[in-house]
């Protein structure tokens, strides 16, 4: 059985400047539908109020732990992967993600430390210089002359993106997880695979190319590990030894 990877609990959301109290009980309820808990507010005009607790409606403990910081660098100190949530495309060069890349990117970054999703002010975003503290930018593909969501509805897209990614991504790095098969692994299954099917005759010697092309296709998406890659060897020796017995 594999180790528990519950990556939610470490993406986090950080809102910058947020100006209507009412986002930010909004974005609590949209993180516990997604079963995301970790807010932090950086230099919200009003918290905590009425208002974002009567939108939060029964996410009252996401805003009761959210932490109020007043500088961007002090939400994101201990995360190792920071992604800026972006309603423009712009044109200098961060790397851009769809929100769905976000949600993978996110997930897997967790396998290894804290990662934070930041969103920027309603009226005007995020700065330059808040975006220099990003290592990514994300933007939910929309009306390009109509970009912008409302800042709770852009972060229950990453969210769900993130929790739907949960069930997608294989961990890689920690404990008996075991490595990415390599190319040459890889390329090591395949001959093995060719030889192993040739020798019961499954396969057609002089013709079975685009075979071993549709094995390449299926095998590659499967992203197998290099114990499941030792495992399907095992299983092509076994093949090979019980058809040719002496
Ligand atoms: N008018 C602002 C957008 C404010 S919306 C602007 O043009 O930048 C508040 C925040 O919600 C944004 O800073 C961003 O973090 C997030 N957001 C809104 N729409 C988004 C989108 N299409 N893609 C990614 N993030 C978005």
């Amino acid at each position: 059985m594999q180790d528990q990877f519950e990556p939610l609990p470490l993406i986090r959301i950080v809102l910058v400047a947020t100006s209507h109290p009412g986002n930010i009980g909004a974005v609590a309820r949209a993180m516990k539908n997604m079963g995301l808990h970790d807010l932090v507010l950086v230099n919200p005009n009003q918290f905590p109020s009425y208002e974002a607790s009567a939108r939060a409606s029964g996410a009252a403990d996401i805003l009761d732990q959210a932490r109020v910081v007043s500088t961007l660098a002090e939400a994101l100190a201990d995360c190792h992967q920071v992604i800026g949530a972006s309603a423009r495309l712009r044109k200098v060069a961060w790397p851009q993600l769809s929100s769905r890349e976000v949600g993978e990117f996110a997930v897997r970054a967790a396998d290894v430390g804290r990662v934070a999703l930041v969103f920027g002010r309603e009226d005007s975003g995020l700065t330059n210089e808040e975006l220099d503290q990003c290592d990514k930018l994300g933007h939910i593909a929309s009306n390009p002359t109509y970009s912008s969501l409302n800042l709770a509805a852009a972060v229950q897209v990453f969210a769900y993106e993130c929790r739907m990614a949960c069930g997608a991504v294989v961990p890689q790095s920690e404990g008996y997880r075991y490595q990415p098969a390599t190319h040459a692994d890889m390329e090591g299954f395949y001959v093995h695979l060719e030889q192993a099917l040739l020798q019961v005759n499954y396969l057609d010697p002089n013709k079975h190319e685009r075979f071993m092309r549709r094995m390449r296709r299926l095998f590659n998406r499967a992203q197998p590990d290099s114990k499941e890659i030792a495992i399907l060897r095992g299983m092509l020796t076994a093949v090979i030894k019980a058809s040719n017995p002496q």
